[in-house]
């Protein structure tokens, strides 16, 4: 294929970001600062998904609470692997963090589907592969917000290429050591997966379960640590078991430990653990999770109610792990960051489930409604002028489509029974009715949904980086997100990333 680099035929200017771009906004003394700043994170979430779930919850494409905020853009997810694997078909170099060319990770483009929210296109990347690029993973994109630096699929706040001395200063490391925010990491996956371990510790593969673990624990101790991977339950895969007595036996007297137990509600012992956390000045530590180490989220029904039941009242819901959080971190008179995570969304995707899928997005839903809540509740200083509460995804997983000649109502789901996955070699959801399809299993290069939550003064750091390196769309890079999140605290960092951005003169019409 020719490589698309080559000067169209309208006038370009080449415009080169340097580091200073990301600082040169520098909050001013009086200008007002996030002292609490919630990310919420659909693992895996598709604008597809976001539909499918406003569908079913509420009828309308745009029925989710997030749809509701008043910021609402985009993220390119592309990490240096998927760049390197993308850069000889654009005849471009490997990456090099001072003289990046956005275009070889994601050559955005509108793709056509109307986006839930805007009278406007949604945006995909163009794909030099073929149909469908394999995307970045959970760990690189953390990694890029955490830390505003790309590096390779499967690092965790570590540098490309895993060099000795390769390890990422965090945003929660940053907020808790300029500014003394306290933070918490809540996820239904296993607690030492990818997505919140790169806001706490560095690794140079996020397969090293129990290093990350024990860093987690041991080292950078979280105010709040609440997700699945429970040894008795899953194995001592995610955690090991020494780790696990040591906190069970009081470990370093700082956290209060909650787990789960047969018979006992989640949702009830985990409020109650919170209570005792800030009672007693401590940490919380909840530990859950089923069989596969996640928290089994809910199931649908078909009748048109739009009402689900829990799989087991064991696990919390999202929604009750982020009320506990938010109870133990606004104690904190600093300030807190805190990262959400529903983690089933990807799962559910990976095995083009949606039932599963749509159970996951519910309890995304929900978690956001319960920070919503927690930020609108009157008597404190917790408010919409000084917190920002972003909700995103950090990859597509899946590539999921709806038939809109087939709509589903409120309340309704398709006919679902075992079929072949799209790669014809293993077992995935099928759709007879049609209702659905799905055309991968894979993570995919696709940008992604931003929406966001806070006074327009907080919701402009986010706003200043649209189309900056992708002229003539809304879309952010994903680690624009770090300095949207150390802009909007007031303490903006310099970027080391440099990119080489080739934009036209005037956009064409309606982008
Ligand atoms: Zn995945």
């Amino acid at each position: 294929m020719k490589p698309r680099l080559t000067a169209p035929l309208f006038l370009l200017c080449v415009l080169v970001l340097t580091t200073t771009m990301a600082g040169s906004i520098h909050a001013k003394e009086s200008a007002p600062v996030a002292r609490h700043i919630i990310l919420i994170i659909g693992d895996g979430m598709q604008p597809e998904n976001e539909i499918a779930a406003g569908r079913y919850l509420t009828g309308r494409d745009d029925g989710l609470v997030f749809h509701t905020f008043p910021y609402r853009g985009f993220v390119a997810t592309w990490d240096v692997t998927v760049y390197n694997r993308q850069a000889p078909r654009y005849g471009a170099a490997p990456y090099n963090p001072s003289a990046i060319n956005p275009r070889v990770g994601c050559d955005a483009v509108p793709s056509g589907k109307t986006d839930a929210r805007r009278n406007g296109p949604r945006y995909a990347c163009r794909a030099p592969e073929g149909p469908k690029t394999h995307g970045a993973d959970s760990a690189s994109t953390a990694t890029a917000w955490a830390t505003g630096h790309k590096t390779d699929t499967g690092n965790i706040a570590w540098r490309p290429d895993d060099p000795e001395r390769g390890s990422l200063t965090t945003i929660a490391e940053l907020l808790r050591e300029r500014r003394g925010y306290a933070i918490g990491i809540v996820t239904t996956v296993p607690f030492s997966d990818a997505s919140p371990a790169a806001q706490v510790s560095h690794n140079k593969s996020r397969r090293n379960l129990h290093a990350i673990s024990g860093e987690i624990l041991r080292t950078s101790q979280p105010e709040v640590v609440i997700g699945g991977g429970h040894p008795a339950r899953s194995g001592a895969g995610h955690m090991s078991m020494a780790l696990y007595d040591e906190l069970k036996n009081g470990g370093r007297g700082s956290y209060v430990l909650v787990e789960r137990m047969d018979g006992v509600d989640a949702g009830k012992s985990l409020k109650e653990a919170a209570a005792l956390a800030v009672a007693q000045k401590k940490k919380l530590f909840g530990l859950f999770g089923g069989p596969e180490g996640h928290f089994e989220p809910p199931v649908p029904t078909d009748n048109g109610s739009a009402t689900l039941t829990r799989a087991t009242s064991e696990n919390p819901l999202l929604k009750d792990a982020t009320r506990a959080a938010l109870k133990v971190l606004s104690r904190n008179k600093n300030g807190f960051f805190l990262l959400v995570e529903q983690g089933d969304i990807d799962l559910a995707n990976h095995g083009n489930d949606y039932r599963w899928m749509i159970g996951a997005m519910w309890d995304l839903d929900e978690a956001v409604r319960a920070a919503v809540e927690f930020v609108d509740r009157p008597g404190d200083d917790i408010t919409w002028a000084n917190t920002l509460l972003i909700v995103t995804s950090d990859h597509v997983t899946g590539s999921m489509r709806l038939n809109d000649g087939k709509r589903l109502g409120k309340g309704r789901l398709p006919a679902q029974s075992p079929g072949l996955c799209p790669d014809r070699l293993s077992w995935c959801a099928g759709y007879p009715g049609g209702e659905v399809s799905y055309s991968a299993t894979s993570h995919l290069n696709e940008p992604v949904s931003l929406y966001a939550m806070g006074d327009s003064s907080l919701t402009r750091h986010l706003r200043q980086f649209e189309g900056s390196w992708y002229p003539c769309t809304p879309i952010l890079d994903n680690t624009q997100l770090f300095h949207a999140m150390s802009n909007a605290a007031g303490i903006p960092q310099h970027s080391a990333l440099k990119a080489i951005v080739t934009r036209p003169t005037s956009c064409p019409a309606g982008q």
